[in-house]
């Protein structure tokens, strides 16, 4: 019998803030500020979604903007972040970084800046409760003006510690990387790591435009670099890290089955790892999966998933000290006694 995936130490770097409340939450939420739903939310959840397209990516965004419009008062995100702590623990998660977009909630909680204020106290609340790391980042979207990205890293970089990196979201087709070079320069500029989405919806272009052109220090997905060898050597020798989200690549279409998204290619190839669940709202599984997936579908040894792990946190922003801990936790996890068959 393998060890139990659930106790090996990991970090969580792609995790976006709406999607990953708890679906019972959204269904509790909605009801009681009686919200409808729509079936794709309720009754036939998880939905159906194909976002290789501008019409199904505008399907999924449609959803994503339902589900964000339950959470209305500020208890709602100390709710969904407790919540969502809980969650990442019992995956062994012990570090997150969670990515949100606070122009998405301005106009609720009271601007910009009051909404950051917010979430970041909502963070370290549940970090507290839950005994996890929990740091955010803060993600500009695409299809916005540049110079809303360039206002939400200055934004950002004020709370730089709390605010580990700078993100930039949406469909990857529309906007090009370069039109936010300046947003990223801002945030690297005030200390925080540059972690764009790129190479999802797009080829490997677009994970050296994220490279080239943001400076990206992590490649949100990134998982289209897989085909491009020599980019993948790229990414090796730098030691660039790409957040691979196994089911939300099948969740959009980007992968056809579970089989097919390159995680071993890209593994062997050197490059960095770090497993995501991206959505859990709205593909149905959370961090744990990931890791279930990369054993029983990939056919990851556990000394592999261990690394795998390893890899999370060397390419986190977690404080020395807790990188420590960890890394001797995956050792730990590996040097323990694979737990014996029901059998015996
Ligand atoms: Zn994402």
């Amino acid at each position: 019998m393998p060890r139990p995936l659930h106790a090996l130490p990991k970090a969580h770097l792609h995790l976006h803030f709406t999607g990953s409340m708890r679906h019972s939450t959204l269904i509790e939420l909605a009801r009681d500020q009686g919200l409808h739903l729509p079936d794709a939310l309720e009754q036939d959840w998880p939905p159906k979604l194909r976002a290789t397209d501008e019409r199904g990516w505008f399907r999924f965004q449609r959803l994503y903007d339902i589900a964000r419009s339950v959470l209305t008062r500020p208890e709602h995100v100390y709710r969904l972040l407790a919540e969502t702590a809980e969650d990442e623990v019992a995956a062994g998660s012990r570090w997150l970084e969670i990515q949100v977009d606070p122009s998405g909630y301005a106009t609720r909680f009271g601007g910009l800046t009051a909404t950051l204020e917010l979430m970041l106290d909502a963070a370290g609340r549940a970090a507290e409760r839950a005994g996890i790391g929990l740091a955010v980042i803060v993600a500009a979207n695409r299809i916005r003006h540049p110079l809303d990205a360039n206002t939400l890293a200055r934004l950002a970089t004020q709370y730089a510690g709390k605010v580990v990196g700078f993100g930039l979201s949406n469909d990857e087709r529309r906007g090009a990387a370069r039109d936010f070079e300046r947003a990223f320069r801002i945030a690297k500029r005030g200390g925080l790591l540059a972690v764009p989405h790129g190479g999802e919806l797009m080829g490997p272009r677009s994970v050296a435009q994220c490279v080239d052109d943001l400076g990206a220090d992590r490649v949100g997905h990134g998982v289209r670099a897989a085909e491009d060898q020599w980019l993948m050597q790229r990414l090796a020798d730098r030691q660039i890290c790409c957040e691979i989200c196994p089911s939300s690549n099948v969740g959009l279409g980007v992968a056809e089955r579970d089989a097919d998204v390159p995680l071993r290619r890209l593994f062997d190839a050197g490059v960095p790892i770090a497993l995501g669940a991206d959505d859990p709202l709205l593909f149905g599984t959370r961090l744990l999966r990931q890791y279930e997936l990369a054993r029983e579908v990939h056919g990851f040894s556990d000394a592999e998933v261990a690394e795998l792990a390893r890899q999370s946190v060397r390419s986190s922003t977690a404080p020395e000290t807790v990188r420590k801990e960890l890394l001797q936790g995956v050792d730990d996890w590996l040097a323990s006694p694979p737990a014996p068959s029901p059998a015996e």
